[in-house]
């Protein structure tokens, strides 16, 4: 029985605790994120960043600007306290660095052991890829009440994190209300019958080179702001049966992207397989023949060219957060051997695969990228300045040296 005196000694014991703690994903959701049958909104994620900031010294939000519909677009920024203490100081060295004019190579030098590495990691942008927005309140949670974590803390002393929730707040929520209103009916896997961004719908990973849309304007002002030395956009799915793609990018790649530049996203991408690997999670590819970074306007691949380390993932979906068991059946033909590849190294045997699966593909590959960056802190912040000086050196001896687009066309309206 339910007697007073043990509810008294239960609110005794619950509430140290409730005090100097912090709020779980679920306590504040109501279920895990990438629960089976269950999508976070858009407004319960940023209710939760809230709340989390809210508790912790590790997390400070930042709101970046407003969606297409009026919905506030916010970052946390996750690092220590104490470099969250100079935030400004470490931004100016991520600036400086950034716009190279008038620095030498040994001011460079001293600024990138002085300064912290600033990793940009959204919940993705194509709304019905669902399992990235439902990854960054677990991300978040993880590293801030993991600080005493060694891994953890050389991460949260080295990188600044700036962790988006999404970065199409609209089409989340819009999603999620569409998904949870049909679970269990007969609709539960269709299509959404309307564009997930206002205007665009899919097309708003093509808009980086002419920022057409209030959100990427609102994403491109803040990398200005903040310059960031990684920048890293969730997607799915990975070509089927394989569980994640990650560069090395397919061919071809874009001409005229920073050298070095190029080599920090492949090492990137093999030290998150490497991650995968150590948590048992099998199934990540490389290149193949999607995914090729030709197009100069994804939004995670234009800020190569102004030498950020720039790329995306594809984890495996089924549809929504509804799970799925597959048979060797489902594999093409050429792949039902499940034969270990050179950059397939371990194959994915069928079975079941829910959204909290490509959750988890999704933290562990969020924490190597982190991990890379705190041990790889210095030169990523260096390669950003020889990157920038090297452009600018090649502008003034090598054409081209601007296009010119006469006013006068066959076409005007084109
Ligand atoms: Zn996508």
């Amino acid at each position: 029985m339910w007697t007073r005196a043990r509810f008294l000694l239960v609110v005794a014991l619950v509430a140290p605790l409730a005090a100097a703690g912090l709020p779980t994903p679920e306590s504040v959701l109501g279920f895990r994120p990438g629960a089976d049958y269950k999508l976070a909104t858009y407004e319960q994620s940023l209710d939760y960043f809230k709340k989390l900031a809210a508790t912790t010294k590790h997390m400070k939000l930042v709101e970046a600007g407003k969606t297409s519909q009026g919905r506030p677009m916010t970052f946390a920024l996750i690092s220590s306290p104490d470099n969250l203490a100079k935030i400004d100081h470490y931004r100016e060295i991520a600036r400086r660095l950034a716009h190279p004019q008038g620095l030498t190579d040994a001011e460079a030098h001293r600024l990138a052991r002085e300064g912290r590495a600033f990793v940009h990691i959204d919940g993705g942008l194509h709304s019905t890829e669902v399992a990235g927005a439902q990854h960054t309140p677990q991300l978040a949670y993880d590293l801030v009440s993991r600080t005493s974590d060694p891994d953890v803390k050389a991460i949260l002393d080295n990188v600044v994190l700036m962790l988006w929730p999404t970065i199409n707040p609209d089409g989340q929520q819009i999603v999620a209300e569409w998904y949870m209103k049909n679970v269990g009916t007969p609709y539960e896997l269709s299509g959404l019958p309307r564009l997930y961004q206002e205007y665009v719908g899919h097309d708003n990973n093509r808009d980086a080179y002419m920022l057409n849309m209030v959100e990427s304007r609102v994403l491109e002002h803040t990398w200005r702001q903040w310059e960031p030395q990684i920048i890293y956009v969730h997607h799915q799915s990975g070509p089927f049966p394989t569980r994640i793609w990650l560069p090395p990018f397919s061919e071809p790649v874009g001409i005229e992207a920073p050298y070095v530049i190029s080599r920090e996203v492949n090492m990137i991408g093999m030290a998150i397989a490497k991650g995968l690997e150590e948590h048992g999670q099998v199934g990540a590819t490389h290149m193949g023949t999607a995914f090729d970074a030709w197009y100069p306007g994804y939004v995670d691949y234009a800020p190569n060219f102004k030498n950020i380390a720039a790329f995306w993932t594809e984890t495996a979906l089924f549809q929504y957060a509804t799970p799925h068991t597959y048979t060797i059946d489902d594999f093409p033909q050429n792949m039902r051997d499940l034969r270990e590849q050179s950059l397939y190294s371990s194959p994915w045997p069928p079975g079941l695969w829910r959204l909290r699966d490509a959750v988890d593909y999704m933290e562990t590959a969020s924490l190597s990228v982190l991990e890379f960056a705190a041990k790889y802190k210095e030169s990523l912040l260096y390669d950003r300045y020889q990157s920038g000086r090297d452009q600018i050196a090649l502008g003034q001896k090598k054409a081209p040296y601007a296009y010119i687009v006469p006013r006068e066309q066959r076409d005007p309206v084109a």
